[in-house]
């Protein structure tokens, strides 16, 4: 059997966002689902603009959302490997120079446009003789070079999309190498997906025209077509595009505002759908919802309220053992007892510091019937505590004095966590202890 590839290609020239980290997502996902290989391929051949710490950053990220690449490479090592395939295809007049200064070109543009034409290239440099070529040159022009695509229509079944298809005699002939001989993305990434294996190339449709031109290069180049899959895009509630300078729309912003990696990676990828709004508890239970043949093709809204009560579901349930390292990290013990009676107030993990004051730090209690506190104090019931020891000692309590529901419950509550709102009693008791209880039913500090 031979098990999937797929990739997740970033460039390395910013921080990854929640509408950028959706093609990783479904990549990895897809190869939970398929019991396939992620491939991690930084696309930094635009020296210029790739910088190491935003790869470095793009990796930690991604470690956040839960995703490990089983193989990392990055383009501009293998600048080579380009220069020969270019080489190749220069030979099978594939590939041609061109001279034309981006003025020209603009002018020619404007031109077809005012003539009622596309603005297509018109492959003037395909006539160039060898002597004009040579006087380029010596005027000290270099070449940028064009891949000449066959002026037919490129059909694929899309994962997402279905049976698609691209007129390439509708397209400009690509520009795969500039001037200063750098290239641009198209040509690395077939080069790279045929090097590598990639099976699946699952992506965003703004690729869906770059896919035809793609195409007839893997042809050309004597290779298959991968499957490939153009998932929506995402959008803010209003509709409109997200850019790289949405800041806190990153995912460091949105992790350093505390929202949980699980929810953002769920509703990424879950957005516009009803599974949306439920939480799930790991990447591989995500990776059962999610089949691309049922992603959407109508844009996706994103709005940050709805990650944030995603966020708060997804720890309403998150069991101990997912979170036992963080607790500790924050200094939090107590263990699952603990955990699991607090869960369920948390909007944000950082508040289980909180409870956890509650519990093992000292609170000032609020007592506003000193006298009914005496009274409770008399009745707790000795230690060990378990699960059934606040409903007794309310039960003695009400008996004791009369009080029932909130009359009962408000003041206990304040007295013992100097708060009117928080988690069960019944589960804070045993853990707050009866030494601790009764000094803070006396209005001690402890
Ligand atoms: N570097 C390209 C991008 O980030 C990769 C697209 C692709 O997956 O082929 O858009």
């Amino acid at each position: 059997m031979t098990t999937s590839l797929v990739r997740f290609a970033p460039s390395p020239t910013g921080y990854l966002h929640i509408g950028n980290a959706r093609p990783a997502l479904f990549n990895w996902l897809f190869a939970r689902r398929h019991h396939g290989r992620f491939l991690l391929r930084y696309d930094d051949t635009d020296i210029a603009r790739s910088k190491p710490e935003y790869a470095e950053a793009i990796a930690e990220d991604l470690g956040w959302l839960g995703i490990v690449p089983d193989q990392v490479i990055w383009q501009s090592q293998r600048l080579a490997i380009y220069d020969a395939v270019a080489e190749r295809l220069r030979a099978a007049g594939r590939l041609y120079a061109c001279y034309e200064t981006p003025d020209e070109l603009d002018r020619r543009r404007k031109r077809q446009l005012a003539r009622g034409l596309p603005p297509i290239y018109d492959r003037a440099a395909l006539k160039l003789t060898a002597e004009q070529k040579a006087a380029f040159e010596a005027e000290g022009r270099k070449p940028h070079w064009r891949f000449l695509l066959e002026a037919r229509e490129v059909a694929w079944d899309d994962l997402v999309r279905g049976p698609s298809h691209v007129d390439c005699a509708s397209l400009s002939d690509p520009v795969l190498v500039r001037e200063d001989g750098s290239y641009l993305y198209t040509l690395p990434s077939v080069v790279d997906d045929i090097e590598t294996g990639v099976s699946h190339v699952i992506r965003g449709e703004d690729h869906v025209t770059n896919t035809a031109v793609q195409a007839q290069i893997f042809e050309a180049l004597g290779a298959s077509l991968p499957v490939f899959g153009h998932h929506n895009l995402l959008t803010t509630a209003s509709g409109e595009g997200l850019s790289k300078r949405l800041g806190h729309l990153s995912l460091r912003g949105l992790r350093d505002s505390g929202v949980e990696a699980l929810a953002v990676a769920a509703l990424a990828v879950l957005v516009g759908t009803s599974d949306a709004v439920r939480p799930v508890a790991s990447l591989d239970e995500l990776a059962g919802l999610v089949d691309l043949a049922h992603v959407s093709r109508a844009p996706a809204k994103f709005d940050e309220h709805e990650l944030e009560a995603l966020s708060a579901r997804t720890l309403h349930q998150m069991p101990f053992a997912a979170v036992a390292d963080r607790l500790a990290a924050i200094g939090v013990a107590g263990g699952e007892p603990f955990w699991l009676a607090v869960r369920g107030n948390l909007t944000k993990f950082d508040e289980a510091k909180l409870w956890w004051q509650v519990v093992a730090g000292a609170i000032t209690p609020v007592i506003a019937d000193p006298a009914f506190a005496a009274k409770a104090a008399e009745l707790l019931p000795p230690e060990p505590f378990d699960g059934t020891s606040w409903k007794s000692w309310t039960q003695a309590v009400s008996a004791a004095t009369g009080a029932k529901g909130k009359g009962l419950f408000m003041p206990l509550r304040q007295a013992l966590t100097g708060l009117d709102h928080g988690p069960e009693l019944a589960a804070l008791l045993p853990l707050i202890g009866r030494e601790k209880a009764l000094k803070r039913l006396a209005g001690e500090s402890a």
